[in-house]
């Protein structure tokens, strides 16, 4: 039988695998950090309707420049963001890839700071580059010193800072961001994903934009927008990053459809995010409850907790799945990757877990 490494691919990708989080259907779903809720009705229908408007001059390409979404981000995002510093497309994954065929490439290398989101290496030997991996410090908190000496010695193309970061919550410090990016000259991305989720009081790296022409900051509406299936990431940064990409994005990237509902669900972000207080409230009884159980969760301020002390994390995974509940084996020792689901989501996986930790005592 012929396999994909029977074909002439190119020989930097052989050995690699894709990425792979399961998908199956479970009741409780609580493994990819989606936001549980449904989208609501009345901006499901404000959806529908913008969509309804294009149907017919689908047989027409879309506006490349997705002007309206980009006016639409610049007034989610504020802080005098205009529409020429913003940048869309489907996913941020897809985000992160043109940033890299842009800065990245073969001969050059991109660096970020592990464990974090685990399609970086797959994204970064993607387009050929070198991929280097800095561990984090013990409970995976960065420093400016940690960070700072990284870069000097590395001198990566690119440095790419999750915060909060997946798979582990952690949250880094302005300063430690600013301190990185005098550090470099490169380009450096702040990957904020899960941004909304953050604590009360603490900012995001938007507000180090103005004067650092190489730093960008990457955000998506899959998490707390309640948006993952619309596939809809962006970026803000100087307007110079964004001509940057326009070499290396394929003509009309984002449909006309994305465009109208991506746009209209922007127009209700009010309603859109209206359960994020409800998923941070469930991700802080996480952290409460777990050490009951006798677990030890990492601080996050993401909608995901990282908990260690699983004695067996690929049993534990199993016997929750057993139970119809799917988390997250990440690969890193004796730990488990849950994410913030409804209460009622949050109380099955609790209770199923106290089960499994019961009886493993026993
Ligand atoms: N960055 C981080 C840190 C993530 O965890 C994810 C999704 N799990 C993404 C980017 C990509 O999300 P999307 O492509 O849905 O915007």
């Amino acid at each position: 039988m012929t396999s994909f490494e029977d074909l002439p691919i190119r020989d930097d990708l052989r050995g690699l695998t894709p990425y792979g989080a399961p998908q199956q259907p479970v009741r409780v779903a609580i493994n990819v950090n989606e936001n549980p809720h449904p989208v609501p009705e009345v901006v499901a229908r404000r959806i529908i309707e913008a969509i309804a408007r294009e149907l017919p001059g689908l047989n027409r390409y879309p506006d490349r420049e997705f002007t309206k979404l980009r006016e639409q981000l610049s007034v989610y995002l504020g802080r005098g963001i205009g529409p020429e510093q913003v940048w869309a497309a489907n996913g941020s994954n897809e985000i992160m890839q043109q940033l890299l065929q842009v800065f990245g490439g073969p001969g050059r290398s991109v660096l970020s700071f592990t464990p974090s989101y685990s399609m970086y290496p797959l994204l970064a030997r993607g387009v050929g580059s070198e991929w280097i991996p800095v561990s984090r410090a013990d409970g995976f908190a960065l420093t400016a010193d940690l960070v700072a000496e990284a870069l000097r010695r590395e001198r990566p193309d690119i440095t790419i800072i999750c915060t909060p970061n997946n798979p582990t919550g952690t949250v880094t410090d302005l300063d430690v961001i600013a301190a990185a990016y005098d550090a470099t000259d490169g380009i450096l991305i702040v990957d904020e994903a899960y941004a909304e989720f953050l604590p009360d009081g603490r900012e995001t790296a938007l507000s180090l934009l103005p004067g650092r022409e190489r730093l960008v900051v990457s955000r998506t509406m899959s998490k707390a927008f309640a948006f993952a299936g619309a596939r809809v990431g962006y970026f803000a940064a100087h307007e110079a990053v964004v001509d940057a990409v326009r070499l290396v994005r394929l003509p009309y990237h984002l449909s006309a459809i994305t465009q109208a509902a991506a746009t209209a669900a922007l127009e209700c972000s009010e309603i859109m995010l209206q359960q994020v207080d409800a998923i941070r409230e469930q991700r802080d009884r996480l952290l409460v409850e777990l050490p009951r159980l006798g677990y030890r969760p990492w601080e996050s301020g993401a909608n995901f907790v990282l908990f260690g002390d699983v004695a067996d994390p690929a049993d534990t995974f199993q016997q929750l799945l057993d139970r119809d509940i799917l988390v997250r084996d990440v690969g890193i020792p004796n730990a488990l990757r849950v994410t913030a689901g409804t209460r009622a989501e949050t109380s099955a996986f609790l209770a199923a877990l106290a089960e499994i930790t019961d009886a493993g005592k026993a």
